[in-house]
């Protein structure tokens, strides 16, 4: 059975990814900061049926706890087939450059790309062992320099300013990593969920989880095509 993690996968938009890829048959672990919200999660799953999926401690902020991580899933599996950097926070206002708070500014980019890169970095030798490892970077439009520098949004995306550069540097990661990658089977890719109703965003997203995560499954289950170093949103390319 191929194997997935999932990185802040207790709830929102990781907890549906979950939830579809183990739909699909895959063995998922749903990474949680807090190992009981990560144990509450697979039960949830659990009631609908979905036997193989199983919680770790998680926090992507944490090397120690990303290692732990590494080492419980070393000690399970041959190979991991998938890792999915979803664990994400938006920060609060506001999020200027002009006068925003720089502590909100460094946790954003804590967790939204520092996070992902060493989860990424730990989990490499074991998705290594994989024959066709994928990688995927759960980003945001709002992290697209095409569509910030475009008149239409730049009104009000300034909102925005903090988190969408931690999701541009989240995704200079993705092509960077492609790159370095490119001589092997990994594939490694950004996707956008999409505005999507999840705590994140206090519910206001016009998709749902469910729909967010759709987005993400596809990309993760492209199969063996070789497509490495691109954007996605429901199963079309946007502009970096
Ligand atoms: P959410 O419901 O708030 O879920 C975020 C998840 O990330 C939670 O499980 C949270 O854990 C976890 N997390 C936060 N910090 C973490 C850390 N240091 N270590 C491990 N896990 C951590 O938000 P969501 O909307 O599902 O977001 C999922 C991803 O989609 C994020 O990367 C977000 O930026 C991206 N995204 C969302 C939207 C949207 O409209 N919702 C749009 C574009 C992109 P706790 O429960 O412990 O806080």
């Amino acid at each position: 059975m191929k194997t997935v993690l999932i990185t802040g996968a207790n709830k929102g938009i990781g907890l549906e990814t979950a939830k579809q890829l183990a739909g699909l048959g895959y063995f998922v672990y749903l990474g949680s900061r807090d190992k009981q919200q990560g144990l509450k999660a697979v039960e949830k799953l659990n009631a609908l049926g979905l036997a193989n999926v199983d919680a770790v401690q998680l926090d992507v902020t944490n090397l120690a706890s990303v290692q732990q991580a590494r080492k419980e899933l070393e000690a399970k599996l041959d190979a991991l087939n998938i890792l999915i950097n979803n664990a994400g926070i938006a920060g609060h206002q506001s999020q200027t450059f002009r006068a925003g708070d720089m502590t909100n500014l460094r946790q954003l980019f804590e967790t939204n790309f520092f996070g992902a890169v060493q989860t990424t970095q730990q989990f490499i030798p074991l998705l290594e062992k994989a024959a066709h490892p994928v990688i995927v970077n759960v980003s945001s439009e709002v992290g697209s320099l095409t569509m910030q520098s475009s008149a239409a949004k730049r009104a009000n995306w300034a909102l925005f300013s903090a988190y969408g550069s931690s999701k541009t540097a989240l995704n200079a990661f993705t092509i960077m990593l492609a790159n370095e990658l490119k001589n092997t089977a990994f594939r490694v890719n950004s996707v956008t969920p999409g505005y999507t109703a999840t705590d994140l965003n206090g519910h206001q997203g016009l998709k749902t989880a469910a729909e967010g995560a759709r987005s993400i499954v596809h990309v993760a289950t492209l199969g063996d095509e070789l497509t490495t170093g691109k954007f996605y949103q429901d199963r079309g390319e946007v502009a970096w």
